[in-house]
C-alpha cells in the first residue's frame, strides 16, 4: 500500500510523535474476548445464509472457523476471509460430491487485488462501478454481519490488566489501535469501556492493512526497538516484522496470563530496552505452534 494524503486523513489528528515509544495494539481477540462471539454468531451464520450454503452448513462452518479462528489467517480482513473459505470449501471432498454450487466471486478477487483498503465504503464504490450481482451478495452479507455485531456491541469487557497496561504505557508511548474491524465498531467498543481516551488513534479496516497502518504511523519517526505491536494473530506478527518492530503475542485461550505477563514483565522490558529478540522468540515459540497454515477441512 502506498502512503497518500488520503490514507493519512483516515488517522485523526497529527501523526507526529508526542512520545519516544510507540505501541500498536489489535482489538478483537487481543483487548476484547470477541473473536468466538463475532465469528460464530455474526460472521458465519450470515456467510452460510448469504452464499446459499445451507445444504453444506457443517462444512461451511468448519472452514469458516478454521480460516478465522484456528489458522494463520485469524484476524484477516473479512473479504479476504470469504475468498479463503470458499477456496477451502472447493477442495473439500464432501462439497465436490454435493450438488451445491459455490459462488466464484471473481469480481471480489479482482477488487481485493487492487484495493488497498477493503471496507464497506470502497466495496460500495466497486459495486456501483461494476453492477456485479456477486459483489452485491458480498455487500449485503457485510451489512448483515455489521447489524448482527451491532446487537452485541460493547457487551464483552476488556481482558483483565488491559486498562492498567494502557494506563502504565500512555505516559511514555504513543498508543494506536491497529485493526481490521470497521472503525465505527472499534470506536464504539473502546468508548463503551472507557478505553478510547487512553489511546492516541483508532484505525480500522478503512485505513488499510495492519502492516500499512503501522508503517504510516511509525516509519522514520521512532527507533525500531521502541516500536511494539501487541496482537493475537499471525497477521499482527507479520505487520510487526514488515516494519521491523517488536511483537508481543496475546495467546488465544491464554489471554489472561498473556496480559498478566505483559503488565508485570514485558512492558518494563520494552521501556528499559531489554525486550530483546531472544525474549521475543521465547514468547513466539508457544504462539507459532497454535497456527497451522493449512489442513484438510
Ligand atoms: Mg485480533
Amino acid at each position: 500500500m502506498s502512503s497518500t494524503l488520503h490514507d493519512l486523513a483516515l488517522f485523526p489528528g497529527d501523526l507526529a510523535p508526542a512520545r519516544s515509544f510507540f505501541v500498536g495494539i489489535d482489538s478483537d481477540g487481543c483487548v476484547f474476548d470477541t473473536m468466538e462471539l463475532k465469528q460464530r454468531t455474526c460472521f458465519c451464520p450470515n456467510f452460510i445464509d448469504s452464499f446459499g450454503l445451507q445444504a453444506v452448513s457443517g462444512y461451511a462452518r468448519e472452514a469458516w472457523e478454521f480460516v478465522n479462528l484456528h489458522s494463520r489467517t485469524r484476524g484477516c480482513n473479512r473479504y479476504e476471509a470469504v475468498l479463503r473459505t470458499l477456496e477451502l470449501l472447493r477442495e473439500h471432498p464432501g462439497i465436490k460430491s454435493s450438488p451445491v454450487a459455490l459462488p466464484k466471486l471473481a469480481g471480489l478477487a479482482t477488487w481485493l487485488q487492487h484495493e488497498p483498503s477493503p471496507g464497506l465504503t470502497t466495496l460500495r464504490a466497486e459495486l456501483d462501478r461494476t453492477g456485479s450481482a456477486e459483489l452485491e451478495l458480498v455487500y449485503l452479507w457485510s451489512i448483515a454481519v455489521d447489524e448482527a455485531i451491532g446487537k452485541s456491541a460493547g457487551i464483552v469487557p476488556p481482558f483483565p490488566l488491559v486498562r492498567e497496561s494502557l494506563e502504565a504505557m500512555r505516559g511514555s508511548a504513543d498508543i494506536m489501535v491497529i485493526s481490521q474491524t470497521p472503525s465505527e465498531t472499534l470506536r464504539r467498543d473502546w468508548a463503551q469501556h472507557g478505553l478510547d481516551g487512553l489511546v492516541r488513534h483508532i484505525a480500522g479496516q478503512e485505513a488499510g492493512t495492519k502492516s500499512g497502518q503501522l508503517r504510516l504511523a511509525t516509519e522514520g519517526m521512532y527507533c525500531p526497538d521502541r516500536i511494539l505491536m501487541i496482537g493475537d494473530a499471525p497477521g499482527d506478527l507479520e505487520a510487526a516484522r514488515r516494519n521491523k518492530a517488536l511483537f508481543y503475542p496475546i495467546q488465544p485461550g491464554n489471554e489472561v496470563e498473556s496480559w498478566r505477563r505483559f503488565h508485570d514483565e514485558a512492558l518494563d522490558r520494552f521501556f528499559e530496552g531489554s525486550f530483546t529478540m531472544k525474549y521475543q522468540e521465547m514468547l513466539l515459540e508457544e504462539f507459532s505452534v497454535q497456527y497451522p497454515s493449512a489442513r484438510p477441512v
